[in-house]
């Protein structure tokens, strides 16, 4: 049996979103631009396509909805014109990111300091959470614009960016949330709370790879990213992707359309397959469930490196993670787990699952058979299992 369980890496492209794609690859192909029935037969297809991502997100007509390649360019994109506007210029000089941001935000800002640009990486919680009080503390009238996600791609936490949003409101700083890992798992809605950049991507909710956006509240606009034939609003020239913005357009649609199942079914079949895990002696999860997008768990097993039970679950015909994909050549530990400043032996020691709605109870029981079976495997070769002293984990819920 095959199970995937890497969903916040990536997911499988709904076959609707497929289907009202293809029409745009062999048979409208036309530039959209040209002055033709070949241009204007692709018109509808992007129209509703845009249509149905305003609306998924509830945006404002006269706000904008720029179709990027990914979400790793949508936040560049915030980060880099608000350095060239602001920094560069010498009218600010800080910005703030949380410090477990996705590395397209975290490597950007990094990238910023180096340019001389003052960046505070704000900390999280024992719960994985991010630290309100500390985007309170260090905001400043030099601050011009402060990133933090709206939900965690390795915990699910969610963070709180209504807060965050009024902040920077009641101080009159730019506010960006990287929702990638919102869209289809929570509610989103632009208007329910202050935020002026909001980055997304479509193969996060079974849309196709290859086509990011992001929102930009009026009054709040952004240096073009790319100059050229000034499509996409003079933000972003060249030829636009039709049928990725078809596609984004059905999967965003259909994402809302399953919001409810995914709240409600999915959380369920999470918690009941979180429930079976923690059985397991010596497990930990950092998030608290009510605090989480509901597909998600970070989970650790003392005694078992990350990577060896991925080779075992991979063995199995099962995908998981040991955190953020990008990261995963790379042999770090976790870095949620870093962060709440868990203890080495168990900072490597954590896998993801991460479900969405094609997932069924069969693969979880699979699934769950499978990891019973690793960790038995596993810990019966570790040399340090049976010597780690137990007992009480900075910042980790315990179960035995
Ligand atoms: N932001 C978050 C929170 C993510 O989880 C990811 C993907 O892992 C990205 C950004 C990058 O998305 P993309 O692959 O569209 O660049």
């Amino acid at each position: 049996m095959n199970v995937y369980l890497d969903n916040n890496a990536t997911t499988i492209v709904d076959p609707q979103v497929f289907a009202e794609m293809e029409p745009y690859f062999v048979q409208k192909y036309g530039n959209p631009n040209s002055l033709h029935a070949f241009a204007s037969d692709t018109h509808p297809g992007i129209k509703a396509g845009m249509e149905k991502i305003y609306v998924g997100i509830n945006a404002p007509r006269e706000d904008s909805v720029v179709i990027t390649s990914c979400a790793t360019e949508s936040n560049n994109w915030v980060l880099k014109s608000i350095y060239f506007e602001f920094i560069l210029t010498g009218k600010k000089n800080h910005i703030m990111v949380s410090e477990v941001e996705h590395p397209s935000v975290i490597t950007t800002a990094k990238f910023l300091e180096g340019l001389g640009c003052k960046v505070t990486y704000l900390p999280i919680n024992h719960e994985g959470i991010v630290d309100v009080q500390s985007v309170r503390d260090n905001i400043t009238d030099k601050t011009a614009l402060v990133s933090v996600m709206w939900a965690n791609n390795e915990t699910g936490a969610i963070f709180p960016v209504e807060e965050i949003g009024a902040i920077c409101k009641e101080h009159d700083v730019a506010f960006h949330t990287d929702a990638v890992q919102a869209i289809g798992k929570i509610p989103v809605d632009v208007q329910s709370f202050n935020v002026d950049y909001l980055t997304f991507s479509a193969h996060k909710f079974h849309g196709p790879k290859g086509v990011g956006a992001l929102y930009i509240k009026k009054g709040r606009e952004l240096l073009p990213l790319l100059h050229g034939g000034a499509q996409m609003g003079g933000y972003r020239s060249g030829t636009l992707n039709v049928a990725g913005i078809v596609g984004m357009g059905k999967a965003m649609e259909a994402a809302v359309e399953a919001l409810e199942y995914e709240m409600t079914a999915i959380r369920k079949l999470r918690d009941s397959f979180e429930d079976e895990l923690l059985k397991i002696e010596d497990t930990f999860v950092v998030t608290p469930r009510e605090k989480r997008t509901p597909n998600t768990i970070l989970i650790s097993f003392r005694g078992i490196e990350g990577e060896a039970m991925l080779w075992d679950l991979n063995r199995a015909g099962i995908g998981a993670s040991t955190g953020s994909a990008c990261a995963s050549e790379d042999l770090e530990a976790n870095s949620v787990m870093d962060a709440i400043g868990a203890a080495e032996d168990l900072a490597h020691t954590a896998i993801r699952f991460s479900l969405s709605r094609y997932t069924t109870q069969e693969e979880l029981d699979y699934a769950l058979r499978a990891v019973q079976a690793a960790v038995i495997r596993l810990r019966g070769i570790s040399s340090s299992y049976a010597y780690t002293p137990k007992g009480h984990v900075s910042g980790l819920a315990e179960h035995h």
